[in-house]
């Protein structure tokens, strides 16, 4: 068994394993599944300092950043992008299945965005249904400044489809006073929960552009709308993962308990950048630090596949290599959620740091 140090997934606390081992009931016909489902949900909405409504569905994070474009979707909408990472990079995929027309904003994928300048471009170009954003793109670990975003786009009435799956309860996150139209989270990151489950949070804006689409959604599965009345109906579009959401319910509920989350989660941050900095590395970013994972750029003559094996083998602890364009240059330390505790994070930096010194 390896420490996990990955940012997602992360280690899983015993008491979420064995909500997850709870007995079962039909969660299609019991009336109690149905308020136990709808109070899970506005637990979420709840630490996410929202009023709109949250959607559980049953499936891994990409499911909720495909319904948000999905359900918004209609052949022909303009749609802007916010590309300064691969998770940015990749909505374009999702607008694009669905018929959107793409317009990226384009911004350094190793600095900070600069409001400024996004503001600018968007005096200059605003017609757009709904932009994607992403909070924290894990694989450089790029932090962006969804609230201030998520409000500019606002002015111009752009919908806002944020993805904050690695951010989330590690990060501060304020939906309502960012106006954020649809947040997507998972289970698997600063949650601490097991892969499996995602989240949406769907504002009324967002839920009447659907109603008001002229065109049908083009899926079942990633369509916002089967969900309408759920509760009401006694009716949910598919059978419910009951184990899963158990088991996210008491993750959800050790992060509401855990008050000194977002501080620790800064401090720490802050420590491991500052020691790897110390042992001679270089950071991926410049500036724009998520503080829910470490991106460390691969010194030269060394391999990031090597350091990562023998982080396994000689360590037991498990960190990332990254993907896409990043893939063999930068090696990642998660420090989020059940990952974030002090004594963690340091026997990971002094491993890697025997790994690097031999
Ligand atoms: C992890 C993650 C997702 C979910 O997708 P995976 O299949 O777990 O890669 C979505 N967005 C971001 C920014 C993530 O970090």
């Amino acid at each position: 068994m390896y420490k996990i140090m990955t940012p997602g997934p992360t280690q899983v606390r015993e008491n979420v394993r064995m909500a997850r081992s709870l007995e079962c009931t039909n969660p299609d016909l019991d009336p109690e599944f149905f308020d136990y489902y709808r109070e899970t949900c506005r637990l979420i909405s709840g630490l996410l300092h929202t009023e709109n409504e949250t959607l559980i569905l049953g499936g891994e994070g990409i499911l909720g950043l495909e319904a948000a474009c999905a359900s918004l979707t209609e052949p022909g909408d303009p749609v802007l992008v916010v590309d300064n990472g691969v998770f940015g990079r990749g909505f374009a995929d999702f607008v694009e299945l669905y018929g959107g027309k793409v317009t990226y904003y384009r911004s350094s994928c190793t600095k900070a965005l600069d409001m400024e300048d996004f503001r600018g471009f968007l005096k200059e170009h605003h017609d757009f249904k709904y932009a994607t954003l992403v909070h924290c793109d894990t694989p450089s670990g790029i932090l962006n400044p969804v609230e201030d975003m998520s409000r500019e786009l606002h002015r111009y009435g752009i919908l806002t489809v944020v993805d904050s799956v690695s951010a989330m309860f590690g990060e501060p996150l304020s939906v309502d006073a960012g106006r954020i139209d649809i947040v997507c989270g998972g289970s698997q990151k600063a949650l601490s929960a097991p892969p499996g489950l995602t989240f949406v949070t769907v504002s009324e804006a967002a839920k009447k552009a659907m109603e008001k689409r002229k065109t049908r959604i083009a899926s079942f599965y990633a369509n916002l709308l089967v969900f309408k009345d759920y509760y009401e109906k006694q009716w949910f579009p598919y059978t419910m993962p009951i184990s899963d959401i158990k088991g996210l319910r008491t993750a959800l509920e050790n992060v509401k308990a855990d008050t000194a989350r977002l501080k620790r989660h800064a401090r720490l941050g802050e420590m491991t950048r500052k020691a790897v900095q110390d042992m001679g590395l270089s950071l991926y970013l410049e500036s724009g630090f998520s503080n829910t994972v470490t991106v460390i750029r691969v010194p030269e003559r060394r391999s990031a596949a090597d350091i990562l094996e023998r982080m396994k083998k000689e360590h037991h602890i498990m960190i990332a290599g990254s993907f896409d364009v990043l893939a063999g240059q930068v090696i990642r330390i998660g420090h989020m959620g059940e990952n974030a505790t002090e004594a963690d994070v340091k026997e990971t930096l002094q491993a890697l740091r025997k790994v690097l010194e031999s």
